[in-house]
């Protein structure tokens, strides 16, 4: 694979750039190498495919910090790496959402249709309505998260009343104001003459019946705030943005239609060693320099306890491994991750005297690696 550029050199914007500054960068860009507006140049293409590969992963917060934290090597998945949509490597437009840069810089059409009106609705007697959805945000630890948990938690739900059932009063009886019609008929005098309107009778508000006596627990409302605990099991794999569902516990419906419901939406809490990308987990591991030099024998956390590994002689930083089958046990999406080990080396920066021989011995030997030597190739040629 050749060597990609830095993301943030891609778009030409500082490392601490806001989201702001990322887009209108990247829409810059997008525009000065667009394939349909250079024609004649045969890199744009590639350009402006590296500009949106760089966008994908620096306009994403968790993918952005994961480059931050890991390079290269945490947003593009290796060869057979992470099935999951993981990987960053073989980018695809298709999954990435261009629509508010491009409407913006070709003029694209679009816009919004119409309003969101009640039309279609008749104003004839009551019809039962389904109450509206409520959606609550819930934050969840990284391990209550990873491996399921149960919650329980108090929330106002307005439900019928139980004393009258839901009908506001007792011994039903026909509304005397209608006739038991429901609706009721006015004629009003205009200038062109006598007309007659129905409308829906105000008394019972449709229903053609009343109540003798008026519940007196809901004041004749028929609904009632209650308070309820709420226990709701959440899968192992929850990630934020996942939403579960509790059946009736949203807002009250009207005219006898039942409760919308209650959606929760997870808030993941991260962790101070783990990393999450979707149901991969990506840990920094430190080495030494002589442990990146002679390979190592290493324990390495994991989400189900520590496992031994065998880091090979000449790791550098940022190499990858992968733990198969180590990631998180998604319950929700029927998934398992695995789990990406990132190297990095750490160079003492305090040495003994005794450890400064010692390395001075090891530089009078010869140290440098087929890469460095062509680069001292190329820095004499260029001379
Ligand atoms: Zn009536
Ligand atoms: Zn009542």
């Amino acid at each position: 694979m050749a060597d990609k550029r830095d993301y943030y050199e891609v778009l030409g914007v500082d490392k601490n750039a806001s989201a702001e500054e990322i887009k209108s960068a990247y829409r810059k860009k997008a525009k000065q190498f667009h394939p349909d507006l250079n024609k004649d140049d045969p890199k744009a293409a590639e350009k402006f495919k590296e500009a949106q590969e760089a966008y994908s992963v620096l306009s994403d917060d968790n993918k952005r910090k994961m480059y931050d934290q890991f390079g290269h090597a945490g947003v593009n998945s290796g060869p057979g790496g992470n099935p999951y949509g993981g990987g960053y490597t073989n980018f695809d437009a298709s999954d990435f959402d261009f629509g508010d840069i491009f409407d913006t810089i070709f003029g694209g059409g679009g816009g919004f249709g119409g309003g969101f009106s009640n039309f279609g609705r008749r104003d004839t007697g009551p019809r039962a309505t389904r109450g509206s959805d409520i959606l609550m945000r819930m934050e969840l630890d990284f391990d209550e998260a990873i491996y399921g948990c149960e919650k329980k938690f108090n929330i106002d739900v307005i439900e019928d009343c139980d004393e009258c059932h839901g009908h506001g009063g007792f011994d039903r009886e026909e509304c005397s104001e209608c006739h038991g019609t429901g609706t009721v008929t006015t004629q009003q005098q205009t200038i062109l003459g006598a007309f007659m309107s129905k409308s829906t009778c105000s008394k019972c508000h449709g229903t053609g019946k009343t109540y003798k006596r008026k519940c007196s627990e809901c004041n004749g409302k028929g609904k009632l705030k209650k308070n309820k605990k709420i226990t709701i099991s959440i899968p192992s794999g929850i990630n934020t943005g996942d939403r579960q569902r509790v059946s009736g516990k949203g807002n009250p419906g009207t005219n006898g239609g039942e409760n919308g419901d209650l959606y929760i939406e997870f808030v993941v809490k991260e962790h101070n060693f783990f990393v999450r990308e979707n149901d991969d987990i990506y840990i920094e591991v430190p080495l030494t320099i002589t442990e990146s030099i002679l390979g190592c024998k290493k324990d390495i956390p994991t989400l189900y306890g520590n496992v031994k590994i065998n880091v090979a002689p000449g790791t550098n930083s940022g190499d990858k491994q992968r733990i198969k089958g180590k990631g998180v046990d998604n319950k929700y999406r029927r998934h398992k991750g695995d789990m990406y080990l990132i190297f990095k080396v750490y160079t003492p920066t305090k040495l003994t005297r005794e450890q400064k021989d010692l390395v001075e011995k090891l530089n009078n030997t010869a140290l440098e690696t087929d890469e460095i030597k062509r680069f001292n190739r190329f820095t004499k040629d260029n001379n």
